[in-house]
């Protein structure tokens, strides 16, 4: 239960003084729907109030505050025309223009006579001064409200500065003083201020030196996080660590069979990842550990070695895929090589219903299925293993915390390893993993050719259009990659049909539409068609972004390039180049690019090591877009800036295994200050694994 000390700013952001369900809306858009949400959204810029001229010495294109008496008005002379208020002071005169005003509204805050302190920007028109929607329109009594120096926050349509910091300045009033979480020596050595203060002091800048990561402030606030973060996931970790682990070690019978049975060699890289695991399965500690490898560097065989392991340790072994297509894509890699070595193996997604379902089910309590692979459905409840050893969890990143812990959960001391196609950089691993150890296979197996990866504007299409068509007469399989329209799944859908439609016309029964929204039967039927059926061309949203293999396929066209991330661009790519023929990934633009953006399709020209286009990804666009930031699933900080405040993390991170190690349950004056701060972060996902305190 979320300690009462924070209530008052877990409430609706409706709760703060003159905030509706109008402006709250606007608010959850920008920030998020509780008061501790717009304490999250710190000022990006300053505007000093406090610089007051006379009006015949203001300065042009500068904030002031001055102090005028109201002489006259000009109503708009057509519906466009704003109306303009004159008004003056000793010195000169000065228009206040609106537009859209209403009359009442105007009468009321600027009467005829009356003095005025007005702020906002002094502009020029022809040779008079104007200030176009002033931020603030006050009585002469009410100038001290103006502090000197406005915090300028990150504003959306609909929302003023002046609402703006008014709500903000109530949610941080909310803010209560809280037991202090921080280890006393490093916040001595670092010099941070208490929490409460450093809210405070980040939302009260002075000078534009007090908006960098590096101040005091926002250090503290940007450590609280990491902290948070970091402390969660070593929980989670030493939870699944405390059941001992059992020891799995095979006899080598059934691995050697399966590899008796591939066509080819493991790589170096699979052997010594292959080794690692080995090593991590016969210990009696439980092993956590991810395996990362670049899409096509022969992952699934390793985990399949390890799966085989646990069976001959007389164990069952499970692999859970993020969807129906990647879980049947396993099995069908997976199957005859289990076949092989003589295991059983089974297949389980949402899809299996009623008596197929049960059989399966049935085959998996009693342990005749020595192996099962699946969705998400093999961790539904009624799903019982008679002995479940080793969990291979694929591209976990689109799985959530809780349904790692829920599968391993299956079985007593489960063994979990993880898969990831994505290639993380080393401090992204830390965040969304902890403290987890980590086998890489770098580089392709052998035999592979490198993709020709070209860019070119998107004038080009009807070129690009023709060497597809010379593609298909000659018998090969191209992929046709629609742009990912804004946030909006149903715009990605209209262009991916579009496009479909014409080249459907172009190339009539040989072309395919796969998207996200399709039924998984319909989409397993234009997969098919398109691995070995009539099917040459497939026109598909981003859902061919993970695990998609089929090798004949040598094209890859994506449209609109620039606008996906790097790393799904990359993951895009390595569904070519998985045959011996020569590939070719034609990347459209449309001009004019940025120089980032530039910059990010030159180093797919260059290289197609994930690694290293995944370190570029996060030195050119911030974690925070990594990724494709939506699917990604990696944590998104709110107050922490991993580009910047990297150095951070690695102290959060030593700092949580120190707390659990003297302090395990979090019991003792500063484990119970740290449990406010995991909710106060909403990381409390682990808290439940610690005894009540
Ligand atoms: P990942 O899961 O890492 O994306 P896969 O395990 O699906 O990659 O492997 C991609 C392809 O490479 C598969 O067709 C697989 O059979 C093949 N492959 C894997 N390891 C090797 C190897 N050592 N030599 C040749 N081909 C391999
Ligand atoms: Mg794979």
């Amino acid at each position: 239960m979320r300690p009462t000390i924070l209530h008052p700013l877990f409430a609706e952001i409706t709760a703060l003084p003159g905030v509706g369900p109008r402006l709250a809306k606007l608010f959850a858009k920008l920030a998020g729907e509780r008061a501790l949400d717009l304490c999250w959204h710190l000022p990006s810029g300053l505007i000093d109030r406090s610089y007051q001229p006379r009006l015949a010495e203001a300065e042009i294109g500068r904030v002031a505050t001055v102090t005028v008496t109201v002489t006259g008005q000009e109503p708009g002379r057509g519906p466009r025309q704003p109306l303009r208020v004159r008004c003056e002071d000793a010195t000169s005169t000065l228009d206040l223009v609106f537009f859209h005003a209403k009359p009442d509204w105007i009468a009321k805050q600027l009467p005829l006579g009356a003095t005025r302190v007005v702020s906002g920007k002094i502009e020029a028109y022809g040779s008079h001064l104007q200030m176009i929607h002033p931020d603030y329109i006050l009585a002469p009594e009410e100038k001290d409200s103006l502090a000197g120096v406005e915090p300028i926050y990150p504003l959306t349509a609909g929302l003023t500065p002046k609402t703006m910091v008014k709500a903000v300045r109530a949610a941080v009033g909310r803010a209560p003083e809280l037991p202090e979480w921080l280890d006393p020596a490093l916040q001595r050595q670092r010099g941070w201020p208490a929490w409460r203060q450093a809210l405070d002091a980040a939302h009260r800048p002075e000078r534009e030196a007090d908006l960098e990561p590096t101040t005091l402030a926002r250090q503290r606030l940007a450590y609280d996080e990491l902290l948070a973060n970091q402390l969660a996931l070593a929980i989670v970790r030493l939870n699944q660590r405390k059941a001992r682990g059992r020891g799995l070690r095979g006899d080598g019978g059934l691995t050697a069979k399966a590899l008796a049975a591939l066509p080819f060699d493991l790589t170096p890289a699979q052997q010594q990842a292959w080794a690692e695991i080995a090593a991590d399965l016969a210990a009696e500690t439980r092993m956590l550990r991810l395996l990362q490898g670049d899409v096509g560097s022969g992952k699934t065989v390793v985990a399949l070695l390890a799966m085989l392991t646990a069976v001959e340790a007389g164990h069952q072994a499970a692999l859970m895929a993020p969807t129906e297509l990647l879980a049947r894509q396993h099995y069908e890699t997976i199957a005859p090589l289990a076949e092989a070595a003589g295991v059983e193996v089974l297949v389980l997604t949402g899809r299996d219903k009623g008596k197929a379902r049960q059989a399966a089910l049935a085959r998996l309590a009693e342990g005749s299925a020595r192996l099962a692979i699946g969705t998400h459905a093999l961790f539904q409840q009624d799903v019982d293993f008679a002995d479940l050893g080793l969990a291979v969890i694929d591209e976990q990143h689109r799985f959530g915390v809780h349904q790692r812990l829920s599968l391993a959960a299956k079985g007593r001391a489960v063994d979990v390893l993880v898969m990831t196609a994505t290639p993380i950089p080393r401090t992204l691993v830390l965040t969304a993993y902890g403290d987890m150890e980590s086998s890489r296979i770098t580089g392709k197996p052998p035999g592979r050719q490198p993709v020709d990866t070209r860019t070119l504007p998107l004038e080009r299409l009807e070129e690009v259009a023709e060497a597809v068509a010379r593609k298909i007469a000659a018998g090969g399989k191209v992929y046709w990659v629609c742009p990912l329209v804004e946030e909006s799944e149903t715009g990605d859908l209209a262009a991916a049909e579009e496009r479909h439609a014409l080249l459907a016309e172009r190339f009539p029964g040989k072309t395919g539409l796969l998207h996200g929204r399709m039924k998984a039967a319909d989409k397993d039927a234009v997969m098919a068609g398109f691995a070995e059926g009539p099917l040459q061309l497939l026109v598909a949203t981003t859902v061919i972004e993970v695990g998609v293999n089929v090798p004949s396929a040598t094209v890859m066209v994506i449209e609109q390039a620039e606008r996906f991330g790097l790393a799904q661009l990359h993951q895009l790519r390595g569904r070519i180049g998985r045959g011996s023929e020569k590939s070719t990934c034609l990347l459209l633009y449309a001009p004019p690019l940025g120089a980032v953006a530039r910059e990010r399709l030159k180093v797919l020209r260059e290289t197609d090591d994930g690694f290293r286009i995944a370190e570029t990804d996060l030195e050119l666009r911030g974690a925070g877009e990594l990724l494709g930031t939506r699917q990604s699933g990696l944590p998104q900080f709110r107050l922490a800036d991993l580009e910047t405040q990297a150095d951070l993390l690695a102290v959060a991170r030593d700092d949580a295994r120190l707390i659990l190690e003297r302090d395990p349950e979090l019991q003792n004056e500063r484990g119970r200050a740290l449990r406010v701060l995991l909710y106060l972060f909403e990381r409390d996902e682990g808290i439940r694994y610690l005894r009540s305190g």
